[in-house]
């Protein structure tokens, strides 16, 4: 079967002699192994279209059964460069990148593709201060379109409101923000402030918040690296997840130091 669709590189890797596979995420068909038969011999077949995080029109040969696709032609219509430019642009489209492979199936899913064609268009114009906040945004959004967003304005157990200008408990088992009621019952949750809750509303409802205190941005990457435990992982590590949160830690070097 021929499947014409949207798709984005997310990896690449040698197949062999002269192919690559690549694994794409795309609207028609959702997360997808493609091989690209003899792109190495000859640059001129597929060109830019290897490139990670190349965007375009694939032509998809399928079969029933078969887990690897083959890759007929790919219409590249962008490209994004400026990722590779900027480490925490890298490391964050590396992340979304992962979240996307890992959890996505391979069924069509247009509103998957858009939150991911969002992210990496977000990161690839994101200042060094903003890549991390961007990349926060856009997995919350992933995880929303994966269908396992937390609630943060109702009771992830009562379903009563919470006002949007108060601290609250969040929950990681419940799913989200408690009521002070349910607070109490709960065993384990941690306190978000009201910023904070307003960050995750803003990035859930696709909106760009602004984080640029190196501590909230560690909470909240602490927050979305439990809740997706919690919610979406398997025993295999995040191997991605792992940098991008560890580049928060990381310090500038100093030239003649001590
Ligand atoms: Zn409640």
């Amino acid at each position: 079967m021929q499947i014409v669709t949207d798709a984005i590189v997310l990896h690449a890797f040698d197949y062999l002699e002269s192919s690559r596979i690549l694994r794409m995420v795309t609207r028609e068909a959702g997360v997808r192994s493609v091989l690209a038969r003899g792109a190495r011999r000859s640059s001129k077949r597929f060109g830019a279209a290897l490139d990670l995080y190349a965007q375009g029109t694939a032509d998809l040969q399928t079969k029933p059964g078969r887990e690897l696709d083959t890759l007929s032609a790919f219409d590249v219509m962008r490209v994004r460069h400026q990722l590779a430019a900027d480490l925490a642009r890298f490391a964050g489209a590396s992340m979304i990148a992962e979240l996307t492979l890992r959890f996505a199936r391979d069924v069509a899913d247009p509103g998957l593709f858009d939150a991911v064609e969002s992210a990496l268009d977000t990161l690839s114009t994101a200042s060094s201060t903003r890549a991390r906040d961007a990349a926060l945004g856009g997995a919350w959004r992933i995880l929303l379109e994966l269908g396992v967003a937390p609630s943060i304005d109702d009771c992830a157990e009562c379903h009563a409101p919470i006002a949007p200008d108060q601290a609250a408990m969040f929950s990681h088992r419940a799913g989200g923000t408690l009521c002070e009621r349910c607070s109490r019952l709960a065993r384990a949750g941690r306190m978000l402030p009201a910023n904070a809750r307003g960050a995750l509303r803003d990035w859930l409802s696709g909106e760009p918040h602004e984080v640029t205190d190196a501590n909230e941005v560690r909470a909240h990457q602490r927050l979305l690296r439990e809740f997706l435990r919690e919610h979406l992982a398997d025993d295999r590590p995040l191997s991605a997840f792992d940098v991008w949160e560890r580049g928060t830690l990381d310090v500038p070097a100093t030239v003649g130091g001590p």
